[in-house]
């Protein structure tokens, strides 16, 4: 059982002068300590470096901190200087110390001190966090910070069985997308009848919240209903196989089309195989290693075996999944996951590399680009599809800046009201440019921004690149 732990040094306020919320804070029921203690631990190692002394403990928390310990030397290398503060989508729409990649380790450095306990405000500041990304790419101290939160939710998840019900609907919806469209179409009409029924709960946020949002339509034919296991081309010069992605097949099977589009257009041979699985990033993004490792290795057997030269992805998650995550998940020893993901390449990188061109005419509209965070901080890759958009004919291509949009994929349906705090200015910011279309490159993106431009009053429509250059968009 899990052993309460007490505070029995002086508060920060008293101990190093920095300002607490309040001077009568409620006591968290789990932990025996009061509720804002996780912010003022996160702030109160930041206010003096090595040296402070509030938060020692007169016992061990007694919790698991196995998950850690692989990051143990990483989590105390963060030298809190700050930069992340400036990037940090969570940080700027709550300014709340614990919901930066500074103040987040600095969590995980009491846990690993046994000053913290799995506590469920340490669990909500960490399954807060975006994993954008965007701390990782400016961080001085090199950390890889991704993984350390990676690790801590899924711990988090051990301990805390946290997100039961998300973590089922998510492994349900995955393994979904490789059935027929209609049992697909039969699954959302009994999902609709059960989402009128039941209430909002605390288990299951995404319930509730999904009524107030606007989102795609389910259900209709999937992509791989519609192209089948294969796009069979005589005389082909090369063969790829197309990883469409869970939302891709069953939300926007357009995407998909245009990527076949555009590679048969190119003598491509494509191999896009029903069977294929959800890329394991959703899994992973709520704590179940166990799912996404599963996963990994059914795409990797699938993907090995189809004598593709080269794995297209058409979202940038599934690409960072794929090229990056897979190989440290499996084991860097694994020749085979490493084979595969230097495979890997994101459609945008045919596109901009001339492999793959213009296959229909163009819309004369005004058209933006929107950064999906894993795209432009976990691939690194921003400048590439701006270059695409602006050399298409017909089109006049309007920058709007970088701004993270919120969605950051099941964390939209766990954090609306953040999310939509966090893609606001996002959003208004497109709308006064008054474009026509945003181009982007990932389906999470593409549902929660159309969400959060239609409250911000544009009705600019979301699109896959792929799919303008593929002529496959109507003005
Ligand atoms: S940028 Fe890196 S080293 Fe600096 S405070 Fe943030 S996590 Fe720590
Ligand atoms: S990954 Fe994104 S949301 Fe999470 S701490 Fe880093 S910048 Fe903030």
């Amino acid at each position: 059982m899990r052993s309460a732990f007490r505070v029995s040094q002086p508060r920060p306020d008293q101990a190093l002068g920095v300002p607490v919320s309040s001077s009568s804070m409620p006591v968290n029921d789990t932990t025996g300590i009061p509720s804002g203690s996780e912010t003022d631990l996160a702030r109160t190692r930041t206010a003096c470096g090595s040296c402070y002394t509030w938060g020692q403990t007169t016992m061990d928390s007694g919790d698991d901190k196995s998950f850690l310990h692989e990051h143990r030397e990483a989590v105390f290398r963060c030298v809190k200087c700050g930069a992340c503060q400036a990037v940090c989508p969570t940080y700027q729409a709550t300014g709340d110390e614990a919901q930066v990649a500074r103040g987040r380790l600095s969590l995980l450095e009491a846990v690993l001190d046994g000053r913290l306990g799995i506590t469920r405000g340490l669990d909500e500041r960490i399954s807060k966090c975006l994993g954008c990304m965007a701390c990782e790419r400016i961080c001085p101290s090199g950390l890889q910070i991704h993984d350390i939160f990676l690790a801590a939710r899924s711990g988090m998840t051990a301990a805390r069985d946290s997100h039961r019900l998300t973590r089922q609907a998510v492994r349900s919806a995955a393994r979904g997308s490789a059935s027929p469209s209609s049992v697909i179409r039969t699954a959302g009409i009994v999902g609709e009848a059960v989402y009128n029924i039941l209430p909002g709960s605390r288990l299951a946020p995404w319930w509730r919240d999904g009524r107030k949002r606007s989102l795609p339509p389910l259900g209709r034919k999937t992509f791989t209903d519609i192209a089948g296991d294969e796009t069979s081309l005589s005389g082909a010069r090369r063969r790829v196989a197309l990883f469409p992605g869970c939302a891709t097949n069953l939300v926007y099977p357009g995407t998909g089309l245009a990527a076949v589009k555009l590679l048969a257009e190119a003598g491509i041979e494509v191999a896009h195989p029903r069977t294929l699985q959800c890329c394991g990033l959703p899994f992973l993004s709520l704590g179940d290693r166990e799912s996404a490792r599963a996963a990994a290795e059914e795409n990797l057997s699938l993907l090995t075996g189809l004598g593709a030269d080269t794995i297209v992805t058409v979202c940038s998650s599934c690409a960072l999944m794929l090229k990056a995550l897979l190989p440290r998940l499996l084991g860097e020893e694994r020749e085979d996951a490493a084979a595969l993901a230097a495979s890997v390449r994101d459609i945008h990188e045919l596109l901009a590399g001339g492999e793959l061109g213009a296959a229909g005419p163009q819309p004369a509209a005004r058209v933006t680009w929107h950064d999906p965070c894993h795209m432009r901080h976990g691939l690194g890759m921003s400048a590439a599809p701006r270059d695409i958009l602006a050399g298409l004919g017909g089109i006049e291509y309007i920058e709007t800046g970088a701004g993270c949009c919120g969605g950051a994929g099941a964390f939209s349906f766990l954090h609306y009201d953040l999310a939509l705090k966090i893609g606001r200015p996002r959003a208004e910011e497109i709308a006064a440019a008054g474009v026509d279309f945003v181009a982007t490159g990932c389906p999470g993106c593409r549902t929660h921004l159309t969400d959060v431009l239609r409250r911000a009053g544009s009705d600019a429509r979301v699109v896959h690149t792929a799919e303008l250059v593929a002529g496959l968009v109507e003005p």
